[in-house]
């Protein structure tokens, strides 16, 4: 046993070295950096030779301070080369860049987040099982196979039946290389379905000026079309994996991501929480993205990507209500056709402005309301289920029952909220594997197949 431990390689961390530069506040952030690049595993060098990276915290108080470190960042780049700039010299940019155009990353004073980060993308921690206490993709609570991947918080919207922004405040997105990069570990560590989440996903980057960030040699910009795309590259060659957008609005710009379904680089998934569909009452739920041509565009969603799955989820009962307002989304489901409906009964959650508006439905109404929206979102799906009877379809296993059965998904079902596939005659198949299932059946919320080979024909039993 110590001689096995012996044996094992622990990895040398990254080493840090830093100069800082100003007054007592600077160097406080210095500290500040320093204590969390430390937690986070890095070593310290006191000279240029023993360092990985180079850190300079820069002073931009006066012309002469602006000059010192002029001449730090040139001095370290002559003597280490990998620098990282920080500071208040971080506001000038374009001057760093255009004296030294090796510098690795420039970030502002304040900014420990952005410098923290610039360090692990420059100098990467290696992952040691023997020491880590955390996995490098973070403790998950979900099956190794699939992820959650929150890309942004908050929410700028004020819908009248919701408190989320008074809680959660506004919108506050991730850099897109963040997200990416967890992304990538997730993938390492065996994901392969990444379900994107926030509260409005089709807002993302709205408060970051939907400005750009290095990534790979080229560039992430933080928007939800480019993120998607970025997203669904990390496929491992010759692997599956499944990129599902949750919580998209139909802004115009989402017409953008349908074709990123169609070329398979994304999951032809879309679940849009429309909540009605009479314009009046869309108007009361102050929606966003509310606009009367949304079936026009699901049709045209649908001629560019025929595999196209929709969710999305109801409230009957609103306040206002009227019994026109509720055919009219009996009529508009008809011909929208949606997939996947999650129906509520209105709650008027406290602190919800919907709670002062007129027309409180009876609570006997609102039962039945939502009885008959069920029942119409069941007739519809059970039909579009139904359709995909004979086809084959890309199935994920979630769970194997290891005597023969098992169950999955298939890239029209989001774990937990939608269908699922129950396989037979499908031994020795593993959470996370992927097969080609032919259907053989469904019902109202769930498929039954075989699984086939390349030819689509049955699998010999093994
Ligand atoms: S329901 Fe409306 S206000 Fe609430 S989180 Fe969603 S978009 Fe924002």
């Amino acid at each position: 046993m110590w001689r096995a431990q012996m044996a094992t390689t622990l990895p040398t961390p990254p080493k840090i070295g830093m100069v800082s530069l100003g007054c007592p506040k600077a160097l406080v952030d210095s500290e500040r950096i320093l204590t969390r690049l430390r937690s986070d595993g890095y070593g310290l060098s006191p000279d240029y030779d023993g360092a990985d990276i180079v850190l300079v915290n820069t002073c931009g108080f006066l012309d002469s301070a602006r000059e010192e470190s002029l001449e730090a960042i040139g001095e370290a780049i002559a003597e280490n080369g990998r620098v990282i700039v920080t500071g208040c010299m971080g506001h000038e940019a374009e001057t760093i860049r255009a004296r030294f155009p090796g510098v690795l990353a420039i970030t502002g004073p304040h900014q420990y987040e952005a410098v923290v980060g610039a360090v692990h993308e420059a100098a990467p921690m290696a992952p040691s099982p023997y020491v880590d206490l955390v996995p490098e993709a973070g403790l998950k609570l979900t099956p190794r196979h699939y992820s959650y991947l929150k890309i942004s918080e908050g929410c700028n919207h004020r819908c009248s039946f919701c408190i989320i922004p008074s809680i959660r405040g506004k919108l506050a997105s991730r850099r897109p290389d963040a997200v990416l990069r967890e992304a990538e570990k997730l993938v390492a560590a065996g994901t392969r379905e990444l379900l994107v989440i926030s509260q409005d996903t089709s807002a993302y980057g709205l408060d970051l000026k939907h400005a750009r960030w290095p990534w790979k040699g080229g560039e992430a910009r933080a928007h939800m079309t480019d993120l998607a795309r970025e997203l669904g590259r990390l496929r491992p060659e010759g692997e599956d994996l499944w990129v599902r957008l949750h919580y998209v609005y139909p802004y115009p710009h989402v017409d953008a991501v349908v074709p990123l379904m169609a070329e398979g680089l994304i999951t032809p998934y879309l679940d849009i929480p429309f909540q009605h569909a009479s314009p009046r009452i869309l108007k009361a739920m102050r929606r966003p993205a509310n606009e009367a041509r949304v079936l026009d565009r699901i049709a045209d969603w649908r001629e560019i990507c025929p595999d196209l799955t929709i969710r999305s989820t109801f409230i009957a009962g609103f306040p206002g209500e009227t019994e026109e307002d509720f055919d009219y989304l009996l009529d508009w489901l008809d011909e929208a056709q949606l997939d996947r409906v999650g129906a509520f009964r209105f709650e008027p959650v406290e602190g919800a402005a919907a709670n002062a508006l007129p027309g409180a439905v009876p609570e006997e109404l609102k039962e039945e309301r939502y009885a008959r929206l069920m029942e119409k979102c069941a007739r519809i799906s059970a039909a579009r289920l139904r359709a995909r009877i004979g086809s084959v379809r890309r199935v994920i296993i979630d769970v194997s029952d290891g005597e023969g059965g098992a169950t999955g998904r298939s890239e029209a079902d989001a774990p937990e909220i939608d269908g699922e596939v129950h396989l037979r005659d499908a031994p020795g198949l593993a959470p996370g594997d992927f097969v080609d299932v032919r259907i053989e059946d469904a019902d109202e919320h769930d498929l039954f197949g075989v699984p086939v080979g390349p030819d689509n024909s049955l699998l010999p039993p093994s």
